[in-house]
C-alpha cells in the first residue's frame, strides 16, 4: 500500500457538492424521470494521494470519474483543479493534468495504430513539444513501463493483455500528468498479470509523484494500493477513511458487508459476492431516509425516514445513524478549536 503523503495546502483535484442527474425514460409511455447517478459528493485529492473508490456496479463510480475528467459537466456543484474551476480550463490544459487509464486495454487502443503512434497520439492531438522529439519521448516512456523498444511498430493484436495495458499507461504518462484516474485498470487482466500492473502503477506513482483515483470493485486490489478509501452507494459517498482504518474497522454496515464479501484475499479472484443479495435499489426510485436501510440489518425507525448527515471525525466521514455520536465529538472538537484553523477534510 502507498503510504499517506503529507497533506498539501490545496487539493489538486476537488469535487464540491457535485451532483449528476440524468433524465431517463423507462418506457415509451412514461414521462422522463430523474436519475441521480452522483448525489451531492464532495471529495478532495491531495498531491500523492491514492484514493480508492469502491462500490457495487451502478453506484456511480464511472459517472464520478467522467466528471473528474471533465468529460461530463455536473448538474450542480463544482469540480476544481488546483483550486480553479474545471469549466475555466481548456481541454489541452486538462489533458496535461489529468489522464485516464481504463479497464479494457484492447477496447481503448486503436487496433490500426502501432504502439509508437498510440503512445505519441496525445502529444500530437494537444500539440505538445516538437514532432521530432516524439520518438525519444515514446521510447523513454516504453522503457519506464517495461515495454521493450522492439515493440514500437507492433499493433495491439500482437500484444498480450498486460502489454496492452502497459501501452495504455505509457500513453497516459507521456503527457506527464499530475493525476491519473484509474477505472478498473486491472479487472480485464489475467490474475497473474494483475499484480505486475499494480506494482508498476505503484512504482510510477512514486517515481512521478502522481495522484491516483483508483476505481475498483475488487477490494483486495484497493487494500493493496490505496492510502484512502471512499465507499459509494447509490451516488453518495457513505464512508471515506484511511485505508488501514476502513479495512480494520468499517463504520458503515454497507462497507462491512462489502468487506465480508471478500471471500479470498487473493488479488483478482473475481467479483465479490455480497451477502446483501441482488437487491440494489432502483436509482430512479431511491428508498426514503437512508438509501441502504432496506438491506441493512441494523436499520432503526429513523433510518426509514431521515437521511443521515455526513458525520465527521477528523478526516473520517460516514453517513450512518449508528454513528451519530461522531457528530457530537466533532462538534466538541470544533468548539475547542474555534479560534484555530478548521479541521482539514482530507478525503
Ligand atoms: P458504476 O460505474 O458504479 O457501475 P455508473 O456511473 O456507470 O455506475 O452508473 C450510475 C447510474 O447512472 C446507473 O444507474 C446508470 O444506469 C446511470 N447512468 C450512467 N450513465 C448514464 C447516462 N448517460 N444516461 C442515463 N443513465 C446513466
Amino acid at each position: 500500500m502507498v503510504t499517506d503523503p503529507p497533506t498539501t495546502a490545496h487539493p489538486v483535484l476537488e469535487l464540491r457538492a457535485v451532483s449528476k442527474v440524468y433524465r431517463v425514460q423507462t418506457t415509451m409511455f412514461n414521462r422522463p424521470r430523474d436519475l441521480r447517478a452522483v448525489d451531492d459528493v464532495s471529495l478532495q485529492l491531495h498531491r500523492g494521494d491514492v484514493l480508492g473508490l469502491v462500490g457495487e456496479s451502478g453506484c456511480g463510480k464511472s459517472t464520478l470519474s467522467r466528471l473528474l475528467l471533465g468529460l461530463e459537466a455536473p448538474t450542480s456543484g463544482e469540480v476544481l483543479i488546483d483550486g480553479k474551476p474545471m469549466t475555466g480550463t481548456s481541454i489541452r490544459d486538462r489533458a496535461r493534468r489529468i489522464q485516464p487509464i481504463f479497464q479494457d486495454p484492447y477496447a481503448s487502443l486503436n487496433p490500426r495504430k502501432t504502439v509508437a503512434d498510440i503512445i505519441a497520439l496525445p502529444l500530437r492531438v494537444h500539440s505538445i513539444g516538437e514532432r521530432s522529439d516524439d520518438a525519444k519521448r515514446v521510447t523513454e516512456m516504453m522503457d519506464r513501463v517495461g515495454l521493450p523498444a522492439r515493440m514500437l511498430l507492433n499493433y495491439p493484436n500482437q500484444l498480450s493483455g498486460g502489454q496492452r495495458q502497459r501501452v495504455a499507461i505509457a500513453r497516459a504518462l507521456v503527457m506527464r500528468p499530475e493525476i491519473i484516474i484509474c477505472d478498473e485498470p486491472t479487472s480485464a487482466l489475467d490474475v497473474s498479470v494483475q499484480s505486475q500492473i499494480l506494482n508498476l502503477l505503484m512504482d510510477l506513482h512514486d517515481e512521478f509523484g502522481l495522484t491516483y483515483l483508483f476505481i475498483s470493485h475488487d477490494l483486495s486490489v484497493v487494500q493493496h494500493i490505496a492510502s484512502r478509501v471512499a465507499v459509494m452507494y447509490l451516488g453518495r459517498i457513505i464512508e471515506a477513511r484511511k485505508s488501514t482504518q476502513l479495512f480494520a474497522d468499517p463504520l458503515h454496515p454497507y462497507s462491512k458487508a462489502l468487506l465480508d464479501s471478500v471471500l479470498t484475499p487473493e488479488i483478482g479472484m473475481g467479483l465479490p459476492e455480497t451477502n446483501l443479495g441482488a437487491t440494489f435499489p432502483n436509482p430512479i426510485d431511491p428508498p426514503p431516509g437512508c438509501a441502504f436501510h432496506p438491506r441493512c440489518g441494523h436499520a432503526m425507525q429513523r433510518c426509514h425516514k431521515e437521511r443521515p448527515p455526513t458525520l465527521r471525525e477528523g478526516s473520517d466521514r460516514v453517513e450512518c445513524w449508528l454513528h451519530d455520536d461522531l457528530e457530537a465529538e466533532q462538534t466538541r472538537a470544533v468548539d475547542a478549536q474555534r479560534s484555530t484553523a478548521a479541521t482539514p477534510d482530507t478525503v
